[in-house]
């Protein structure tokens, strides 16, 4: 598997830290708004990277965090006469019922900024002992010089760096790159205790200071959007590096940006779309599946007429799969003679390999999602060419759960409305048997419960266990 490291411009083979591990660290909103479409992209993006990991049979440790505490969302609570916890809390609610629609994942851990100050105190408290960092009357700034690696993300030069900024720069800072890790209350301004001012964290502290308590000092990789590589990303590896004396992050990941009508997306231009705005037209299911359709790296422009062909194309994958399911169902049914279960073909078992190995082709090379659903799109055509009521049924029951495996992956999961057969009834009948015998009365409802949800109903009789479909 292959992915694309910003640190050394080049596609690698991925090997983890840690054997059979992955260790994932994605920056995350700051939380004064609903989620916009900008937005919405790395959620599903790095989704998807980690559903792709975990069906390689990796465990990820997904890490995202909540930028709960921020000039914007000071401001927004003043507008609204309400606390900045108050404004935060909302939106993080909301950021998360966008997310879900979205078919996201939650992260294993979701920080917040707010509960983490202790160890954001003890980072800073580090980086001055170790002379990374210095105070000025009550500020803290990383002298960004110390760091020999500084601007190695980026490409950026220290020196240029320095040049372009001098005019602005601020007396109090040594350099003009260096950046603020702690900064004392303004009037009215939520504040913590420190031993430098009462006050809050810059910005950039926080996401070392959270990779390294839920992943460690070292992660596989750390993954955000283009615009976060300067400064964000370079500011972190600098205090994370300089704090824990390892690398921070073995792969960087960045995805592109999003237009609007082939304009860059701002308030100002009135092209500033909310993922709410949006579902309010478009299902969620066809945003993700749009968001999917151009590779992670490359910008993406979001418009009507694309968004229609989105929904177009997600039709005729859902119409493919129907397709498929009818001649499960119908075989099962009609208990025609091909309902037999009769073994794949050696030529069947290689058609189901090869488009396994198409679909993991592409999403190994660089997590290509456009590679992969178009392996969807040739499944879908094989279907429609080959598929009647004569097909082998074992034959079309594996493409089919290769089939929603695949779209699994991809997070188009609502696909997953799996067929049963009489035969998988029986065996889960007989499972439930066991487990009665076994007195595990858990697993015995939880097998009638989850036949119920998919309209099977058991009854207990003198002859034995009957079920009828409802
Ligand atoms: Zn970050």
């Amino acid at each position: 598997m292959k992915i694309y490291n910003t640190m050394t411009r080049n596609k690698e083979t991925f090997v983890p830290i840690e054997e059979g591990k992955v260790k994932m660290y994605v920056c995350g909103p700051t939380v004064y708004n609903y989620m916009h479409i900008g937005n919405a992209r790395p959620f599903v993006i790095f989704d998807v990277v980690r559903r792709y990991f975990e069906y390689k049979g990796l465990e990820v440790n997904y890490v995202q965090n909540y930028t709960d505490i921020d000039d914007k969302i000071i401001k927004k609570a003043i507008e609204e006469g309400v606390s900045s916890d108050a404004v935060a809390n909302k939106y993080i609610k909301e950021i998360e019922v966008d997310a879900k629609s979205l078919g996201v994942k939650k992260a294993t851990h979701n920080p917040k900024v707010t509960e983490e100050v202790e160890g954001i105190v003890d980072m800073i408290k580090d980086l001055i002992n170790k002379n990374h960092a210095y105070v000025v009357e009550g500020t803290v700034y990383f002298e960004s010089n110390t760091f020999d690696g500084y601007g190695k993300l980026s490409g950026k030069n220290i020196d240029d760096l320095e040049a372009g900024k001098r005019v602005a720069v601020e007396i109090e800072k040594r350099n003009p790159s260096d950046f603020v890790l702690w900064k004392p209350r303004k009037e009215g301004e939520p504040a913590w205790p420190s031993p430098w001012s009462d006050g809050r964290p810059g910005w950039h502290i926080e996401c070392s200071v959270m990779a390294k308590r839920y992943l460690g000092n070292s992660i596989d990789i750390h993954a955000g959007g283009t615009d976060l590589i300067f400064p964000h990303h370079e500011n972190e590896i600098a205090q994370s590096e300089c704090s824990n004396g390892v690398e921070f992050a073995k792969y960087w990941m960045h995805n592109g940006f999003i237009n609007v009508e082939n304009k860059k997306m701002s308030k100002s231009l009135n092209n500033f779309f909310t993922v709410r705005e949006i579902s309010e037209e478009i299902p969620y299911e066809v945003i993700r599946f749009f968001l999917l359709n151009a590779h992670y790296r490359s910008p993406i422009n979001f418009s009507k007429v694309l968004m229609e062909s989105a929904t177009k194309s997600l039709d005729r994958i859902k119409t493919g799969y129907d397709k498929s399911s009818k001649y499960l169902v119908k075989a099962r049914d009609e208990k025609t003679p091909h309902n037999s279960m009769a073994e794949m073909s050696s030529e069947e078992e290689k058609v189901l390999i090869s488009f396994r190995d198409d679909f993991e082709k592409g999403m190994d090379d660089d997590f290509n999602t456009a590679a992969a659903i178009a392996t969807i799109f040739d499944m879908v055509k094989y279907i429609n060419l080959n598929f009647d009521n004569k097909t082998n049924v074992e034959y079309v029951k594996n493409f089919n759960e290769l089939f929603t495996e695949l779209c699994d992956i991809l997070g188009i999961a609502y696909l997953r409305e799996e067929v049963l057969l009489d035969s998988d009834i029986e065996e889960l009948i007989t499972k439930r048997q066991q487990a009665r015998k076994d007195k595990d009365f858990t697993m015995a409802d939880k097998i009638r419960d989850d036949l119920v949800a998919r309209g099977i109903v058991l009854e207990d009789t003198r002859e034995g266990v009957r079920y009828k479909r409802v």
